[in-house]
This record gives structure tokens, sequence and C-alpha cells, in this order.
């Protein structure tokens, strides 16, 4: 199969893209970008796969793209202007929420965007954009496949028992459930370890996804087994400004005691918390951790402790563990959280090796300890355009 795949993740103010050339060996990225400050002052940049920056154009007059499908319409003319002759044979979408029943990848049709358009209730805040994009592209693009790819559907294979909150059972039944997210990048990571050490992807992982947004899952050959958020992004541990789990019971006092609404909570979940209102300095560990004060201190010390927590439950759910696997900007980089975060996990037979540590790399494991320790760069954009490539070739099977 020759030419492109176009990979959109559609987002309130931006639209990430990646551009993939469909080569035997899989999808090979060509070029990738944004267009950020849609609706305000729209930014427009791409980079090739050299890192060499292809565009970085701002408006400042009438002709700036106001909403996504203008924001579409510039992305399409440059992609016109610069990719030559090579066509754009299937985009895939970045969509937030499948529901219960989205459970792997689909090409999009009238009836499934339909059912992407009901859970809009499930993901206020990313839902619509993900359709915006589809919809856009759709126009932009008549005839082009379009595959829709869930960051729920990798855990909807974990059993009921960590599926589901104990509340009445109607509420299940009504898709009150424990869902999760960044089930992309759990995928890849998955797929590229049974890639690389095919007993290690047999075995059983916990996969710590820690970056702005942030979670852990646990993965015993190759499937979901449970995962730190829920129904909604807000669970599991603290993030740059979310809370994580808290007591519920917070959530009725303040409520009651201080009237707070639907929006204040809101703000305060998802806004307010998490690092910046632990540290009260700023979401970013690389700014938290050159502040150096008592609360500072305070806000990495309780994420590591609350990652630490997790990591240990998940090997409970998964009854041992075999490797931990550090990803996203944090995992990827915050070397001194990292090691925080592995103290006191001897226990589980984790240890981490000091100098390995320091140097981000790939495997950073004490010598003699049981269980390893890894470091991976994930790729969400290149698990949709595996995604999309391996439906269309389904479909040009099945026709
Ligand atoms: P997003 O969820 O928005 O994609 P990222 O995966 O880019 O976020 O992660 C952002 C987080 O990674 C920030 O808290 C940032 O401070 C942290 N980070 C990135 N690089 C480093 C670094 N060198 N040292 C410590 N933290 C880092």
């Amino acid at each position: 199969m020759t030419g492109l795949v176009l990979v959109l993740n559609a987002g309130s103010s931006s639209i990430k893209f990646t551009v993939f050339a469909a080569a035997p060996e899989g999808p090979e990225p060509i070029a990738s970008g944004q267009i950020e400050g849609i609706g305000a002052a729209p930014h427009f940049f791409a980079r090739d796969a050299a890192w060499q920056v292809l565009v970085d154009r701002r408006w400042d007059g009438e002709d700036a793209p106001r909403h996504h499908a203008a924001a579409l319409a510039v992305l399409i003319g440059w992609l016109d202007d610069s990719l030559g002759e090579r066509p754009i044979i299937a985009i895939g979408h970045r969509v937030v929420h499948g529901g219960p029943d989205l459970a792997a990848p689909v090409l999009v049709d009238a009836a499934i965007l339909a059912q992407i358009e009901a859970l809009v209730p499930l993901a206020p805040l990313h839902q619509p954009h993900n359709l915006a994009g589809i919809r856009a592209a759709a126009e932009a693009f008549p005839g082009v496949k379009q595959i829709a790819c869930f960051d729920t559907a990798f855990h909807r294979a974990k059993p009921w028992v960590a599926d589901t909150f104990a509340l009445p059972q109607r509420f299940y039944a009504q898709g009150i459930r424990r869902y999760g997210f960044h089930g992309l990048s759990y995928e890849y990571i998955a797929a590229s370890l049974a890639a690389e050490d095919p007993a290690l992807g047999a075995g059983r992982l916990v996969v710590a996804h820690l970056g702005n947004g942030a979670s852990l899952c646990a993965i015993a050959g190759g499937r979901c087994v449970d995962t730190s958020m829920s129904f909604t992004a807000l669970d599991g541990v603290p993030m740059g400004t979310r809370s994580g789990q808290i007591d519920p019971g917070v959530l009725l006092h303040l409520m009651q005691a201080e009237s707070m609404d639907t929006d204040a909570l809101t703000r305060l979940l998802y806004h307010e918390s998490g690092l910046k209102g632990l540290s009260g300095v700023s979401q970013d560990v690389r700014e938290i951790e050159a502040a150096g004060t008592p609360e500072a201190e305070g806000a990495l010390a309780h994420f590591a402790y609350r990652v630490r927590r997790e990591i240990a439950a998940l090997a409970a759910a998964m009854g041992g563990l075999d490797a931990l696997v550090f990803t996203a900007g944090i995992g990827e980089n915050a070397r001194a959280l990292r090691g925080q975060i592995c103290e006191g996990l001897g226990f589980l037979g984790i240890a981490v090796d000091a100098e390995r540590n320091r140097a981000n790399a790939p495997e950073i494991t004490a010598p003699g300890a049981t269980v390893r320790v890894l470091i991976r760069r994930t790729d969400e954009e290149r698990m949709i355009a595996r995604h999309a490539l391996a439906l269309l070739r389904d479909t040009v099977c099945a026709g």
C-alpha cells in the first residue's frame, strides 16, 4: 500500500497532526506539527522527520482561522503544496471516548459518527472537538477512509471487578464505568515491548504514563487488567493541575459548607489542584524542582508517593510484576522524581541503578533486581497510523 496517512488529534483550541508514509515495514513519520490558538491567536508550526522547521506562521488579521474547519483548511492547503503527488489514503483520528461498546478502532460512517456523538456527555471537554475534526476532514477529503481510534478502547478488556464502581448495578448499565484513558499510549508500549522481547510482552507490566495528564495501567499478556483513571481523566494519581483520586465526601462537604457549584468544583479539580495546587508554583515539574520551597518539595513527594502506591496496587491486580515502564514527559525525563517514585518498592523486587536513571537510559534496573525498570518513548500517533493502515487493508481485502 502506498500513499500517506494523516493522523489528527483535534483538541479544544488546537489541531495536532502527523503525516506518515505507508512504508512496507509500517508507517514512517514524514512531518508533524499543530495549529494552536484556534479562535484566539492561531499559530501554525510543522517540522519534518529530521526536525527541520517546515512552517512557522502566525496570523493577526481577518484571515486568521477562527474554527476547526478553517484551521483544517489551512492545514490541507499546506499539505497539498508541500507533500507533492503522494495521495492521502487514510485519516486516523484520536477520539477520547468510545463508551462501553467501541472497543477497537473503527471505520467512520454515519452510524459510527452518531455513536461517537452520543458519547459527548461522557467527555464534554474533548469529544466535541474530536467530532469537529472528523467532520471537517470528511468534508475536505471526500472518499478518503476515516478511522476513529479511542483512548478508552484498550481498557475495555479489563474484568468487571476493575470496571465497576460500588454503586447500584443500574449505574453500570447506564455507562457509569471505570473506562480509563491513555489507551493508545499503553497499546503502543505493550506492542513495542512484545516486538522487542516476546517473553516480556507476554508478562505482567505496569506502565506509568506520567505527563501533564498522568495514569498507570496494569497489562498482562498484552491485555489491560486495570488502570488508575476511570470515569473521567480526573481519577487516579495527582497530575499537573488535576487532583487525581479524592474522597467523594470532600466534594459533598465543599458543596454544603462552601456552596461550591459544578463550575467551581470543575475549576478546582481540573485546573487548580495537583502539582500546581500543592506547590503553589507551577504544574511543570522542572519549575517545581527549581523552586525548591517546602511546598514544592511536598508536592513532588506527594506525587511520588501516590504513583508508588498505584504501582503496588496494580501489581496486586496482576498477582505480581515483571516490568515497570516509565513513559511521557515526566516518565521519560524527570530523573529525580522517577528515583523518588521507585524508593521503597524493593519489597516488590524494584530497584533502580542511580547512574542509569540519571542518564535516562532505556533500562534502569539495578543489578540483581527481579523486576525490570524501563524507560520508553510513547507514540500514540504511530499507533493510530498502524490501526488506520490495518483497517484499510482489511476493507481492501474484504471488498
Ligand atoms: P502532556 O500530557 O501535555 O503531553 P508531557 O508528556 O509533555 O505532557 O509531559 C509534561 C511534563 O513533563 C511536565 O510536567 C514537564 O515538567 C515534565 N518534563 C519534561 N521534561 C522534563 C525534564 N527534563 N525534567 C523534569 N520534568 C520534565
